[in-house]
């Protein structure tokens, strides 16, 4: 075992399937076989040369949702066996830094993460080094929980992340602003938090039956269909308690403060792009609605365990969102799949 098939970026739109050598692990590291990494759209943007991590002349494996088997551990690591299954949180922060103390090392301004920073999931095999083992980063899969469904726990940790700040409650109207893989996983958590009447806005059709078909109580086009009346009707007339804007556009994040209740909490949870991101808005509207604005970013390796333990519970079935696979062979379709804009995500099998 000297060398493995991995993606490799090279660049912008040259993404290439080679063979490279097996990681080297050191004596507190672990290698594990990956079962199954997940494509999301940060892979789409290190892709497309859009990531700042991955500037010009970085060649880097990329794939930071994956479960895997341990293969090897190094002579000081204790607590694995080989064959146990693990997810892998990617975000290390380090270890003394403010924001790592305080449980967000996904805040940390020296963060590392696999598969951002560091080489990552799509290959055959993968190091996960000393400092996320140190920090709690792999965390057991139950038995019977599918690999792929398993990587989700990545999305799930963010989207658990963005609910903890706006504390979605139970009897909470939700709004949920588009309905991709991530607007989807706010509709699944917000129903186990207890939300009453989750309303999905998204422009696609498609989108809108998955949103529908996976829990949505209400959709609606916000193109050709009113939506503050809609967001009114299923509220009493109060608008919505909690709105989560879960797609890259300026216009949702300036909607969302009109749409939303006395005392809504809003959470621009999608970043925009960052040549357009200067809104405009009514600041009244928050002083005399006593709205509470805020945002979240990537997940930090806590919201990975809160939603590793999700996932293992079986408490909310992730299965639907797994909507194609690819061998690692073809790394290529499988990221033009990706970003086909109708499936939810694609997983890689190594
Ligand atoms: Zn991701």
């Amino acid at each position: 075992m000297d060398t493995m098939l991995a993606a490799v970026y090279h660049g912008p739109e040259d993404l290439r399937v080679e063979e490279v050598p097996v990681p080297a692990i050191g004596a507190d590291d672990v290698l594990l076989r990956v079962l199954r990494a997940n494509i999301c759209g940060t892979d789409l943007r290190i892709l497309h040369g859009g990531h700042r991590m991955y500037p010009a002349g970085t060649v880097r494996i990329p794939g930071h949702e994956v479960v895997g088997e341990v293969v090897a551990a190094g002579e000081r690591v204790r607590g694995y066996r080989v064959g146990q299954r693990l997810f892998v949180a990617p975000n290390m922060g380090q270890g003394d830094s403010r924001e790592t103390i305080s449980g967000n090392n996904n805040l940390d301004p020296n963060f590392e993460a696999i598969g951002i920073t560091m080489d990552g999931a799509f290959a055959q095999y993968m190091r996960v080094p000393a400092a996320a083992i140190r920090q709690g980063n792999l965390m057991p899969v139950a038995e019977g929980v599918d690999p792929a469904v398993a990587a989700l726990t990545e999305p799930l940790a963010c989207v658990w992340r963005g609910q903890q700040k706006v504390n979605v409650s139970a009897g909470d109207v939700v709004l949920v602003m588009g309905a991709g893989p991530i607007g989807v996983l706010h509709v699944m958590l917000a129903r186990l938090r207890g939300a009453t009447q989750i309303i999905v806005s998204e422009p696609a059709a498609g989108r809108r039956m998955q949103a529908l078909a996976l829990g949505a109580d209400q959709v609606v086009d916000p193109l050709n269909e009113d939506l503050a009346a809609v967001v009114r009707a299923g509220s009493n007339g109060r608008g919505a308690d909690v709105i989560i804007t879960a797609a890259p556009v300026k216009a949702l994040q300036e909607q969302a403060l009109d749409l939303a209740a006395m005392g809504g909490r809003i959470n621009f949870f999608g970043g925009l792009s960052k040549s357009d991101s200067v809104i405009q808005f009514n600041s009244n509207t928050v002083h005399y609605k006593e709205l509470i604005v805020t945002g979240t970013t990537a997940c930090s390796t806590y919201d990975c365990l809160r939603a590793a333990e999700i996932v293992n519970s079986g408490r909310l079935d992730l299965s639907p969102l797994i909507t194609a696979s690819f061998p690692l062979t073809s790394a290529n379709t499988a990221f033009a799949a990706a970003a086909d804009g109708k499936n939810l995500r694609v997983t890689l099998i190594p």
